[in-house]
C-alpha cells in the first residue's frame, strides 16, 4: 500500500521510534512543532478518524495508555501535553493513516481555530 506510516510500520522507511508493541508505534515527528513532538500510530491502516469502527475501538483506548506511557518517559506528564488528531481537509490532515500528535514541553498556547490564511 502506498501509505507513508504503513512503511514506517513495514521498516521501509526509517524513523526514530519511541515505543512498539503489536498493535502500536511510536515516533519522532519529522518536523517537530513543540520541543517533544512525537506521533502515536496504530499498525493497521486506518486512513483517518473517519473510518475507527467499533473493532477498532480497543485499539484507541490502547493509545491512550500509550499516550500516557510515552508522556511519562518523555519527562512531560507533570508540565503536559497535547494528544491531537488532525481529520480530513478543514482538519489539515496531510498523512492520510491515523495518527495522534503528543506535543509538549513548553507552553503551547490557546488553540487558534481558524489560520489567517483559510479565512
Ligand atoms: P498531519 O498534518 O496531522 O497529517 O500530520 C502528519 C505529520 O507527519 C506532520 O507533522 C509531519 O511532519 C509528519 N511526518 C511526515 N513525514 C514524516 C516522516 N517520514 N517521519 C516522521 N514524521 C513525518
Ligand atoms: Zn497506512
Amino acid at each position: 500500500m502506498d501509505c507513508l506510516f504503513c512503511k514506517i510500520v513495514e521498516g521501509t522507511i526509517p524513523s526514530n521510534k519511541v515505543f512498539e508493541n503489536e498493535n502500536i508505534l511510536v515516533f519522532h515527528d519529522i518536523t517537530p512543532a513543540a520541543p517533544i513532538h512525537v506521533l502515536i500510530i496504530p499498525k493497521k491502516h486506518i486512513p483517518s478518524m473517519n473510518e475507527v469502527s467499533l473493532e477498532d475501538l480497543p485499539i484507541i483506548a490502547e493509545i491512550h495508555q500509550v499516550a500516557q506511557q510515552v508522556a511519562s518517559e518523555l519527562g512531560v506528564s507533570e508540565s503536559g501535553y497535547r494528544l491531537i488528531n488532525n481529520c480530513g481537509p478543514d482538519g489539515e490532515q496531510t498523512v492520510h493513516h491515523l495518527h495522534y500528535h503528543l506535543l509538549g514541553g513548553a507552553r503551547l498556547g490557546a488553540l487558534t481555530g481558524i489560520s489567517s490564511s483559510h479565512q
